[in-house]
């Protein structure tokens, strides 16, 4: 099963405890393509609840539309920065999959 809630869907194994898109206050770094994004920049915020730890993440908002497209698959750290191709950027690869 997989739950969706606010922009970002994780896999079964998490439980959601907020999801949302926020202006961020300082550097984060995305915690699927593993960009740094500058302070301002629009991310989605998760936090909840991985095999029973608790988990906080931020991943820019091209990766959320990318593992959007997913229904299925698990995403673990690094997920769309595994699933580039060599010199592709994650907005190339959101691109090639729609
Ligand atoms: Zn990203």
């Amino acid at each position: 099963m997989v739950v969706r809630l606010g922009s970002l869907k994780i896999n079964n194994m998490a439980t959601t405890l907020s999801s949302k898109i926020v202006k961020i206050r300082k550097e984060h770094q995305c915690y699927s393509c593993y960009r740094k994004f500058p302070i301002g920049t629009q991310m989605n915020y998760w936090a909840g609840l991985y095999e029973g730890t608790f988990n906080a993440c931020y991943s820019c908002l091209t990766c959320v539309q990318v593992m959007n497209m997913d229904t299925e698959t698990e995403f673990p750290e690094g997920y769309v920065n595994e699933m580039l191709s060599k010199g592709e950027s994650p907005e190339q690869l959101l691109e090639r999959l729609k």
